[in-house]
């Protein structure tokens, strides 16, 4: 099998599962207990804590545990939102139109509730401008949620800049960087970030687990009630077992960062190339260059993403796509929609990400499999050579 679905999940790293091992069965302990074996326990708890604060150059009393991505953004967004509309600061969100669904349905939800929100553009790069951002600001701001690097076509966004305004603003910044961490630099300080979601199933750790950066002095209010675990923000017996293996995993993935990069880097562009030269109208979904190292996204005219991921399936090369259908919403990806692809029906999307593990032999097949899935699926197409004009609209800006 040739796995390059790197974005949707990972496998649990042998060095990850060897660590996590001995907290399922001989230290067991409840780590708010205070006896040997709840201190054992919370001990390996502290020591994943400062784990997981060193990759992303924070303090370790700056980070707690939560069940994954998607609670992290949940606390985060809920909790500022609600603090800060009950101080009277306001009640306006600025996101973007590509978040990841754990940040535009808490949005939503928001919105419903009285909050309201700007769905920043960010053209056929995929990036939003700094100029809509300042744009967009009003007196009623308290929140900017925008990820760093977007799950389905890998475009990173100018957090640097985006933080610098909101401080100057003094609006409170969060970032949803589950897709970034452990794959480029990421460090709290530089983006002037105020909050960050990480989680560990995207960095060979395991699933149901992650983390959260909480600048120091700023105040969430909880969105969940129990026992006043991980400062009463995610309430719970700890998932120590969990927490370790994040621990591992993002202490691996910080000393392996740069290696990994440039690897990962070659490959996606040897992927590139070899796709784009050898299948007419075929494109990269956002930018080429500001992505992330194993992001590739293509689109192929006149066929459907899906088809291809079966087809791609059957000969042993797991991928995704975002378009037409997502695996579990029968609606267009708002990625895909939001980079110009208002015909999305008439493309392919084919999501295809690169790990460290991936070779470049494995590139050179897929390579070499991709053209006659393809030509196949097109000959089968109802709308291939048809209709030009149904996708020379959509394909002017993304073209290399
Ligand atoms: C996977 C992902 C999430 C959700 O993380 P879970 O740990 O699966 O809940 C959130 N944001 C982004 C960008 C993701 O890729």
């Amino acid at each position: 099998m040739i796995y390059m679905d790197h974005s949707a999940t990972t496998p649990v790293r042998e060095e990850v599962f060897e660590i996590m091992k001995p907290y399922f069965t001989r230290s067991f302990g409840n780590a708010s207990t205070f006896y040997s074996l709840g201190r054992e326990a919370k001990e390996a708890m502290e020591n994943a804590r400062e784990n997981v604060a060193s990759i992303i150059g924070a303090n370790k009393d700056e980070i707690i545990f939560t069940s994954g991505g998607t609670e992290s953004d949940n606390i985060t967004i809920q909790g500022i939102a609600y603090k800060l509309n009950e101080m009277g600061k306001g009640n306006h969100i600025i996101t973007s139109s590509i978040e990841h669904p754990a940040v535009m349905e808490t949005c939503a939800v928001l919105e419903k509730k009285g909050f309201e929100v700007t769905y920043l553009p960010v053209y056929e790069e995929g990036i939003v401008k700094i100029e809509d951002l300042k744009n967009a600001i009003k007196e009623e701001t308290i929140l900017i949620t925008i990820m760093h690097a977007n799950n389905e076509i890998g475009t990173l966004q100018p957090v640097n800049e985006i933080g610098k305004i909101a401080k100057e603003n003094k609006i409170k910044f969060h970032t949803d960087a589950v897709q970034s961490v452990g794959k480029i630099p990421v460090d709290v300080n530089e983006m002037n970030v105020d909050l960050l979601s990480i989680s560990s199933h995207k960095i060979y750790g395991p699933k149901g687990i992650g983390a959260l950066y909480i600048k120091k002095g700023t105040r969430l209010q909880p969105i969940l009630f129990g026992g006043g675990q991980e400062k009463d923000l995610s309430p719970g017996t700890e998932n120590i077992v969990g927490i370790v293996g994040l621990g591992e995993a993002c202490r691996l993935a910080k000393e392996e960062l740069e290696k990994n990069i440039s690897y990962v880097t070659n490959l996606r562009d040897k992927l590139i190339d070899g796709v784009l030269n050898s299948v007419e109208k075929s494109y990269i979904n956002g930018d080429k260059n500001k992505r992330l190292p194993g992001n590739v996204n293509f689109r192929f005219t006149g066929i459907e993403g899906e088809s291809i991921v079966l087809m791609l399936d059957a000969k042993g090369i797991t991928s995704s796509t975002g378009s037409a259908c997502s695996s579990t919403k029968l609606t267009a990806s708002h990625v895909l929609k939001a980079i110009g692809l208002e015909n999305v029906d008439s493309h392919g999307s084919l999501r295809l990400t690169i790990g460290p593990e991936n070779t470049e032999e494995e590139v050179k097949t897929v390579i070499k499999e991709i053209p006659p899935i393809i030509e196949k699926l097109r000959s089968l197409s109802s709308i291939w050579n048809k209709d030009e004009s149904i996708w020379e609209n959509n394909t002017k800006s993304c073209d290399i």
